[in-house]
């Protein structure tokens, strides 16, 4: 297959995002419901460039995410979050997929997976598994044979490239591999009856009797769990959540002021607080990625940070959802209403892994640290 070019280093990554989420944002509406799916807009990121945006610039592509301190990448990822939350999960899946294959594919991998993300494949990575049937590998010929289901699995049948993590059948750590899937097949969204985030497909795939290359196992053993690159990547979905909140905060300042009621001491005072809010988890999603990319503490406190950073973010979230459902009322929970739908993305979108561990593991990571508070985070 010819395959098109990626866009080079000159991409402006930014102001392509916001022309998709402009876009996006006047679509997410009609797309709030079950079992949808923001196929255009995904068609509109392959087209502009996003989807390629991740080439790295050795292979002749634009390098998003290889500039200092993650500025763009940060700012795409916010900016696709605003238009639309589910297209923003489903981009930074994406983003995912390609940062691992470029740490850990082989010359040839990154080559044929690099074209395909070029050509317009959407990636996903896909780890939730349900229990107890999570998916397995067994050698099968030259290849080998699938086994089982993952769950929560965004842009499950839309995705087409997967980066699944499964288990040999004969024991040992999990693997990672990229498994070319076709649109339509294997995906079962039946149980995504979601409060939010409907368009974004996240439902069970199951591979049982799919049959891949040998060539589909990207890195070693338990590579996908290698920290700080792991729990470090965490400040990719802060980015995208927060972009989620100035949604909101959007959305109420506007409602607050078409309403003629910002000359009220408690309107404004909420507005302000909200304000403070989301600037505090602009600081900890720019700060999580600039100590990310800089890779200058040891592992274990940049994955410290970045845990802060979400469970910061998070609270920013929760914080400014409640302050606007009280400031707008009773209008803000009716159907029709923008923030009614914009508050449900956001609420099912902050539910990330094990949040009461990130924090604690952090904690636990300073309690000992000889420095001062204010030298904890520095190199
Ligand atoms: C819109 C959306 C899309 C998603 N897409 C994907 C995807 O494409 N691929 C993918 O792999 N996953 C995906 N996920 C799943 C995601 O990675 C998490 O698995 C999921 O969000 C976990 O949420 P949870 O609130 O159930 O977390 P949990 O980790 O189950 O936490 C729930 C609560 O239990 C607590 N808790 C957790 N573990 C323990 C424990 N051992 N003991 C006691 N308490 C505990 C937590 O602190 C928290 O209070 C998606 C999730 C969402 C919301």
């Amino acid at each position: 297959m010819d395959q098109r070019t990626p866009p080079t280093i000159s991409f402006d990554a930014p102001a392509a995002a916001r022309r998709i989420a402009a876009q996006a944002a006047a679509r997410a509406a009609a797309l709030d419901c079950d079992g949808s799916f923001p196929l255009e807009d995904v068609r509109a990121l392959a087209g502009s460039g996003l989807l390629a945006a991740l080439v790295p610039s050795s292979a002749g592509g634009a390098g998003l995410g290889e500039e200092p301190r993650f500025r763009k990448l940060a700012d795409v990822l916010r900016r696709v979050g605003y238009g639309n939350l589910a297209l923003g999960r489903l981009y930074e899946g994406h983003v995912n997929a390609l940062q691992i294959i470029a740490r850990y594919g082989t010359p040839d991998q990154q080559r044929s997976l690099f074209g395909d993300a070029t050509d317009g494949h959407l990636f996903g990575v896909w780890n939730t598994e349900p229990k107890p049937d999570g998916l397995t590998f067994s050698q099968s010929g030259e290849g080998l044979s699938l086994t089982g289901r993952k769950a929560f699995a965004s842009g499950a049948g839309f995705v087409t490239r997967a980066l699944v993590t499964a288990r040999p059948s004969a024991g040992g750590a999990p693997m990672m591999l990229v498994v070319p899937l076709d649109a339509g097949t294997r995906a079962d969204l039946s149980s995504w009856r979601a409060l939010g985030m409907r368009a974004s497909a996240t439902g069970t795939v199951d591979f049982t009797g799919l049959e891949v290359e040998a060539g589909a196992v990207i890195g070693g053993p338990d590579d996908y769990h290698c920290q700080p690159f792991f729990s470090g990547g965490a400040w990719r979905f802060a980015a995208v959540q927060l972009g989620g909140i100035e949604a909101v905060f959007d959305v109420w300042r506007r409602h607050i002021r078409i309403g003629g009621r910002g000359g009220d001491p408690h309107q404004l005072a909420r507005l302000g607080e909200g304000a403070i809010a989301i600037e505090s988890g602009r600081h900890w999603v720019e700060r999580a990625a600039g100590i990310v990319a800089d890779d200058s503490l040891p592992p274990d406190r940049i994955v410290a940070f970045v845990n802060l950073a979400r469970v910061a973010v998070e609270r920013a979230g929760l914080d400014v959802l409640q302050l606007s459902q009280r400031s707008v009322g009773l209008e803000g929970f009716l159907a029709g209403h923008p923030l009614e739908r914009l508050s449900r993305d956001l609420a099912v979108y902050l539910r990330q892994p094990a949040p009461d561990r990130a924090l604690h593991l952090a904690a636990a990571e300073i309690l000992d640290g000889p420095e001062e508070a204010g030298e904890l985070w520095r190199p």
